[in-house]
């Protein structure tokens, strides 16, 4: 169906959109649930440091104790013991917006159908915005800004079936990405979006249950990975066991591609490939698609480390620690002023100067967005003594939002939307500059030469690369909840 791809609609609802890069956690028949999930939200810290929170059912009741800041922030050992009973779910969350606040924190409990229902979600809902406005017209009263609560509302509403019943309906009416866990009276249900945008597992914690965003939670608790859950498939894991629901038929699989370049934890494998090995596959074809002279390869700590060892493996320059990193700076850290920075005060990064002074150096950095971080460390290597700066991005220009819950910018602030390599180039100071392309992209991800992902149905139709080519695998709405793709549609859709 052509119409349900459209073309590029780069502003799409661009007035109102809900950043939220985050991670779930879900537990069933583990006994101490809340220590187990404080201990998986550990694992899944890179996932969002705003925010974190734990719901536990204990006796049909529910506990559940959030708080802003980082896990080890938000919770005290008395908490945990508080949060009662064998069955848990947790939530950590980043928000980019202004909304930051308690109240969108997560887990979101609520009394619905005469229980008690405790949701957490990672991703971003392409049509919360007119849903919210419909349900708000019903009567409904949110909370809190956060796209998650308009699931809640629609559970709530739901009349007739079972609470699974009503979860199944209200994600038929959802459209965009989740990872969902929801706890209930009698169980844990876990979901994955249609195209399976967001990554989501299920674990095995001895006769427990377990599931996660990232596999990384798994082997920290000492649990064992089982399988991913399947895009369109919600898990019903209760006293019977694990009960697959498929409530979506995918119309396209795909994934999130900035999982492996940028977000997810090395040691963890979405979907059946490892993280770090696609990171590392990735600067390989970088080295081979974009070589240059140099003396040492040196990566931009901590995502880009596994992009720099593959570049300067498959070039045969020498991988360096070039760049260090200071890994006790907390998103609460006070920032030096400006004139202190000017002075040169550099918290979080630092050059090696005995490794860079008088060489050529390759930067391997895994992304440009806004194009500072990559300014700022060509300028850190060159007073360091870098005699020639070559910067290497082990993933193709991010031209285009991403309305799937991952924080790359407003279309506007993107650097590579407004201007060309050689201008990039310029712009960050460096000697030379290359992105990886799309097809090496793929092509490192097994995706096979031929997946430039052109179109639904085709070969490439594993993966989404909508910041690389404006293509989005969903229906995009703008803030009125017009069909956006319906007001692109003379750009002539998928190609
Ligand atoms: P920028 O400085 O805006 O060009 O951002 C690029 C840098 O931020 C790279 O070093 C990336 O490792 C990192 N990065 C990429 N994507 C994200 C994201 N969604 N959230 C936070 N940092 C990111
Ligand atoms: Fe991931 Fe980019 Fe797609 Fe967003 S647009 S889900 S960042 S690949």
């Amino acid at each position: 169906m052509k119409g349900e791809w459209g073309g590029a609609w780069p502003d799409a609802g661009s007035g109102r959109h809900w950043h939220e890069e985050c991670g779930v956690f879900g537990a069933w028949g583990c006994d101490h649930a809340a220590q187990l999930t404080y201990y998986a939200l550990y694992a899944l810290q890179h996932r969002g440091q705003e925010s974190a929170g734990i719901a536990t059912l204990d006796g049909g009741e529910m506990f559940h104790h959030r708080g802003l800041g980082l896990v080890a922030e938000v919770f005290g050992p008395d908490d945990l013991e508080r949060l009662a009973g064998k069955a848990a779910v947790g939530h950590v969350r980043y928000s980019t917006t202004g909304a930051n606040k308690l109240v969108n924190a997560q887990p979101m409990v609520f009394d619905v159908h005469g229980g008690p229902l405790a949701l957490g979600h990672n991703g971003n809902l392409v049509n919360a915005g007119v849903l919210r406005r419909e349900l708000e017209g019903q009567g409904s009263i949110f909370q809190s800004t956060s796209d998650t609560e308009v699931v809640a509302h629609l559970i709530a509403r739901h009349r007739g079936g079972s609470l699974v019943d009503a979860i199944e309906d209200s994600l038929r009416t959802v459209q965009g990405a989740y990872a969902f866990v929801f706890l209930t009276p009698d169980g844990l249900v876990a979901a994955r979006d249609p195209q399976g945008l967001r990554p989501m597992a299920l674990g095995r914690f001895g006769s427990g249950w377990v599931v996660a965003s990232e596999t990384c939670a798994f082997d920290t608790i000492g649990a064992e990975f089982v399988r991913d859950i399947e895009p369109g498939e919600l898990l019903v894991i209760d006293a019977g066991g694990v009960r697959p629901v498929r409530f979506a038929e995918a119309a396209r699989k795909a994934l999130c591609t900035f999982e492996y370049i940028y977000f997810a934890r090395p040691d963890s494998d979405i979907d059946g490939r490892n993280v770090h090995l696609v990171r590392k596959a990735m600067g390989k074809r970088l080295a081979e698609e974009a070589p240059t002279e140099a003396d040492v390869v040196i990566g931009v700590p901590d995502s880009s480390i596994s992009a720099a060892v593959g570049y300067a493996e498959a070039a045969g320059i020498p991988y360096e620690m070039g760049l260090i990193k200071n890994k006790y700076i907390g998103r609460t850290f006070i920032q030096p002023s400006q004139a202190l920075r000017e002075r040169g005060v550099r918290l979080k990064l630092n050059a090696v100067r005995k490794v860079v002074e008088g060489k050529r150096v390759v930067m391997v950095d895994d992304s440009i967005v806004r194009g500072t971080t990559s300014r700022r460390i060509v300028q850190m290597l060159r007073d360091a003594g870098a005699r020639e700066v070559h910067v290497r991005i082990s993933s193709p220009p991010v031209r285009f939002p991403c309305y799937y819950g991952i924080d790359t910018s407003a279309r506007e602030e993107l650097l590579a939307a407004r201007l060309s390599v050689e201008e990039m180039t310029r712009a960050i100071g460096a000697d030379s500059l290359a992105f990886l392309s799309e097809d090496g992209m793929l092509q490192a991800l097994g995706a096979g030469p031929e997946a430039a992902g052109r179109g639904p149905g085709g070969p490439g139709d594993t993966f989404c690369n909508a910041c690389f080519h404006g293509r989005y695998p969903t229906r995009l709405y703008d803030d009125l909840g017009k069909h956006v793709m319906e007001m692109a549609a003379h750009r002539g859709g998928y190609s």
